[in-house]
């Protein structure tokens, strides 16, 4: 085996593997896709301010003792997180209507729920990323009972502390979506990345959207709604 593998590409980040076999070096690229696959597109610039953001969030996330894969950043693109099997479960958190909760319960766009609402969907790009329920994880054995619930109260954890943070820089976060990973000792981890990509964030004053929302939609300025995340989260004025 050459000392650095590409154990798998996804559409926003090629994973690597180290001489460590229980670390692996993550490159965030500028790919976009959207709608399952449907729309592809380059947002330049994308990998760098992703991996900065995500790496920034972990980070924040860490220091508020969630568990996490992160390690360390390695390069503008690149950073080192632990090896784990990521449960094929996306966890998704949501505090006002959007997306496709909103077009299936026909909530309009930007209703405030009185508690925030977790969802869970399978990990499947042939399915289609299919809603499911807790009956549905254990009927496919996609992850534990003790797995679901740590997954639900990490979420709900992290919706406070990203709530919190992304307030203070005038911020409302939306929605988002997180993926948990288990490492060689059994132990759930908050695995992949926290970005742009995969949140929804509003201006507050404006209601501007700061995401990906801003590519699946054609709004234009896709880079510069990501640059304005990092630099609210108070991210050097180069990057
Ligand atoms: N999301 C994601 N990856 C996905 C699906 C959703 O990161 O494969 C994020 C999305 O950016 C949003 C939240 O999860 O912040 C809820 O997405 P939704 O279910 O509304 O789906 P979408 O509108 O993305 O189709």
């Amino acid at each position: 085996m050459s000392r650095e593998e590409l154990l798998y590409e996804g559409k926003a980040k090629k994973i690597f593997s180290t001489e460590d076999p229980d670390q692996v070096r993550v490159e965030y690229k500028d790919d976009a896709t959207a709608f399952n696959g449907e729309k592809q597109g380059q947002i330049p610039g994308k990998g760098e301010l992703n991996n900065r953001i995500s790496a920034f969030f972990f980070e924040y996330l860490g220091r508020k003792g969630i568990p996490h894969h992160f390690l360390g950043t390695l390069s503008p693109r690149e950073q080192l997180v632990k090896h784990v099997t990521i449960l094929p479960v996306e966890v998704v958190v949501r505090n006002r209507a959007a997306g496709s909760l909103a077009s299936r319960l026909g909530l309009e766009e930007g209703r405030v729920f009185t508690r925030p609402v977790v969802e869970f969907y399978l990990k499947d790009d042939e399915l289609g990323d299919p809603l499911i329920n807790e009956d549905h994880i254990a009927l496919l054995q996609l992850a534990t009972g003790e797995q679901v619930t740590g997954m639900r109260e990490t979420a709900l954890r992290v919706n406070e502390h990203l709530s919190a943070l992304m307030a203070e820089k005038g911020i409302i976060l939306v929605d988002f979506k997180l993926e948990f990973g288990v490492n060689g000792g059994g132990e759930l981890l908050l695995a992949d990345e926290i970005s742009p990509d995969t949140c929804r964030f509003w201006d507050r004053e404006t209601d501007e959207k700061l995401d990906k929302d801003r590519f699946r939609r054609d709004l234009g300025h896709v880079e510069e709604a990501y640059r304005e995340i990092w630099h609210r989260l108070g991210g050097e004025a180069h990057v």
